[in-house]
């Protein structure tokens, strides 16, 4: 077996790049347009991408030596899957590896909306110490409602249940084990009723597009937050800034939006929102998962190693 030619096309961890060089010659050009990715994929058999660039029908043809496109993480919503089938290009990613880097991102998001940390923070460093404006609130007692009870949304869910949360689960599959562990499974508009945190961990599919729109916000507590680590388009943003203007609900805490990098400066300059630039999966840990479960499957699939 010759030494594989893989085009990575997104930015990765030095370490991720380390573990991929022991596969074949890596080329690294993160941010190219479809036009450049179609051109540096020409030649290459491994196409590895994270979630920013589309892996397209187009992409698909340029790449007439392409077997296999590896997504450095979960949600395999930016590639063509069925654009792959049809060439016999097999696709693969990393499931398990950021469950815990997302699921500690959401307790956080939480933490910090409840105690205003982010608020707080801002206020000292310009010199203020306003310790009466942050009064906060616990996550003890408190409802969180889990739409998705997979993998990160049953982490999720063990995490806030061990916070002293009582957590409610929507999901078309209804895992046992997540009910034997305290979740209670409920339909989707008793959840956004009775949750005092909504969590989103639904892929993005044309069933999940949109799910919480107008309708669904507005059954939600005016003291309630909505938190997306998921995909932004789940959310329509239109409806969130209207939401979150009119007092439908109390807050917003975002990691992923309906474009990246956001332009919506509406929703992010308002104070009852929460911002991070897609961090779910953007720990230490995870990327070394990810790259080592990939280049695992790459190994298997490819029988890479260099000579
Ligand atoms: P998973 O497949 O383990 O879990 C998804 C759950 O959603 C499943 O239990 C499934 O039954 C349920 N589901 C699917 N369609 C549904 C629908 N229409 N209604 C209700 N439930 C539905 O996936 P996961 O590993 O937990 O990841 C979830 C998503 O998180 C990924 O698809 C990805 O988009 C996102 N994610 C984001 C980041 C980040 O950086 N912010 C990192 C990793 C994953």
């Amino acid at each position: 077996m010759g030494s594989l030619k893989i085009l990575v096309a997104d930015h990765v961890s030095p370490e991720f790049a380390r573990e991929m060089e022991k596969l074949g010659e890596v080329v690294i050009k993160p941010r190219l347009s479809e036009e450049e990715l179609c051109k540096e994929v020409e030649g290459c058999e491994v196409l590895i991408v994270r979630g920013s660039t589309k892996v397209t029908k187009k992409v698909m043809e340029a790449g007439k030596k392409l077997k296999l496109v590896a997504r450095a993480g979960v949600g395999i919503d930016n590639i063509d899957v069925k654009a792959a089938e049809e060439r016999g290009i097999k696709v693969v990613y990393a499931p398990e590896a950021s469950k815990t880097a997302v699921a500690e991102l959401v307790m956080g998001l939480m933490l910090c909306w409840a105690r205003k940390i982010p608020q707080a923070c801002r206020e000292l460093k310009e010199g203020k110490w306003k310790k009466e404006k942050f009064i906060g609130t616990e996550l003890k007692g408190k409802t969180l409602g889990v739409i998705g009870v997979g993998r990160i949304g049953g982490e999720v869910a063990r995490k806030a249940l061990a916070f002293g949360m009582r957590v409610l689960g929507y999901d078309i599959v209804k895992r046992e084990e997540m009910e034997r562990e305290g979740v209670r499974y409920v339909d989707l508009p008793a959840l956004l009723r009775e949750a005092d945190f909504v969590t989103l961990h639904v892929p993005l599919t044309p069933q999940t597009e949109g799910m919480i729109g107008e309708k669904e916000l507005s059954l939600m507590k005016p003291t309630a937050v909505l938190v997306n680590t998921s995909r932004g388009k789940i959310v329509d943003e239109k409806a969130l800034v209207r939401a979150l203007r009119e007092g439908w609900i109390a807050g917003a805490c975002l990691d992923v939006f309906e474009e990246e990098p956001t332009k919506n400066l509406e929703l992010l300059s308002m104070e009852h929102v929460i911002p991070t630039p897609h961090l779910g999966a953007s720990t230490v840990e995870a990327q070394r998962n990810i790259a080592l479960i990939l280049s695992q499957k790459i190994k298997e699939l490819m029988g890479g190693g260099k000579e």
